[in-house]
């Protein structure tokens, strides 16, 4: 299984830093992760290579124009490969991590569309778009950050791109619970210890701890995420009797 992607942008060069670093340049050089760049302004239609025009109806701001996306769009799809087409905008559906496993199980290349300014001629969605992806209810200046989060989010999921695999098995989110506090040496600090459990090397009660403050921390912070279905009697009888103090983590 490997991660791979074509992205549609009119800043090419945005993306080389982030994917020359760390477990995604790692992932390259293991095959894991294949990512095609490609600027929108090569396929403008005239000599200038506008990609952009104002909004009809007037008001502030430009729209990147459809003609431009289609025929990257075409030409990008021309290899035959499978590829599910994906549009950055704040309008699209929540991602989450549980989006990033999906569309990594879906094992197709997924074609980024990077919009910027007022975003893109509503054409787009009705006629190249198979996904409208959101990365937070907030509006950044373009689609590129949204389209290397996917890239990261769903490129560490691959079997073989991080050091230890077990990670993002126990990671928040993916057992549906916030993570658990971490601690490394020292073992204490400005006076505040290590809990002695860590240190117990009792593996048993290391691992018993370990759920019941993912299970505080979720409970305190994100009381959403809780799906009481899928949690043990043991389990639900912790959270009964964090619902009678007082905790804060
Ligand atoms: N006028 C648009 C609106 O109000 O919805 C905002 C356009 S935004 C300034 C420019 C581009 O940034 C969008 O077309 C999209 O590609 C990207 N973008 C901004 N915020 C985003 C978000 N939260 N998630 C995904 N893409 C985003």
């Amino acid at each position: 299984m490997k991660a791979s992607f074509d992205v549609i942008t009119i800043f090419p060069n945005f993306f080389s830093a982030y994917l020359n670093e760390g477990i995604l340049k790692k992932a390259i050089h293991k095959g894991l992760l294949d990512v095609k760049i490609h600027n929108l302004r090569d396929y403008a239609v005239d000599k200038h290579k506008t990609v952009d025009d104002y909004p009809y109806g007037g008001g502030p701001g430009m729209v990147f124009k459809i003609e431009p996306i289609y025929n990257a769009v075409e030409s990008i799809k021309a290899d035959g490969v499978e590829r599910v087409t994906i549009l950055l905008s704040p309008v699209g559906k929540l991602y989450t991590q549980e989006t990033a496993k999906n569309l990594l199980m879906l094992n197709k290349r997924l074609l980024l569309i990077c919009g910027r300014y007022e975003g893109v001629d509503e054409r787009v969605r009705e006629l190249i778009v198979e996904e409208e992806i959101s990365i937070g209810d907030y509006v950044l200046t373009g689609g590129e950050l949204p389209a290397l989060v996917i890239i990261d989010s769903i490129t560490r999921l691959v079997p073989g791109v991080l050091g230890d695999d077990m990670s993002c098995l126990e990671e928040s989110f993916t057992t549906g619970l916030l993570e658990y506090p971490h601690y490394t040496r020292p073992a204490e600090f400005k006076g505040l210890k290590v809990p002695d459990v860590l240190i117990s090397g009792n593996h048993q009660q290391i691992k018993r701890w370990r759920r019941q403050e993912a299970l505080r921390r979720t409970f305190i912070r994100r009381s959403d995420l809780i799906r009481e279905k899928e949690l043990s009697p043991e389990d639900l009888e912790f959270l009964r009797q964090l619902k009678n103090t007082d905790s804060k983590v």
